[in-house]
């Protein structure tokens, strides 16, 4: 058993009126950011996230503790 840290970012975090409960975890911030991308597109009809969302979205990301087998 291994503790890693992952990034984790909700929707709620950065939007929180938007009433998303989409949570994300990933090891870096460029694979969460991707993930990221592709539920806006796939969510909020969003073709590419705007630099002013992508600021909010690095601004909201934790790093929490992850305990892996
Ligand atoms: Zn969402």
């Amino acid at each position: 058993m291994v503790t890693k840290q992952y990034k984790q970012l909700g929707c709620l975090d950065v939007q929180p009126a938007g009433g998303c409960g989409f949570q994300v975890r990933a090891e870096t911030e460029a694979e969460l950011m991707q993930l990221v991308a592709t539920h806006a597109k796939q969510c909020h009809q969003l073709e590419s996230v705007p630099p002013e969302m992508a600021a909010m979205v690095k601004a909201a990301i934790k790093t929490v503790p992850v305990t892996v087998s």
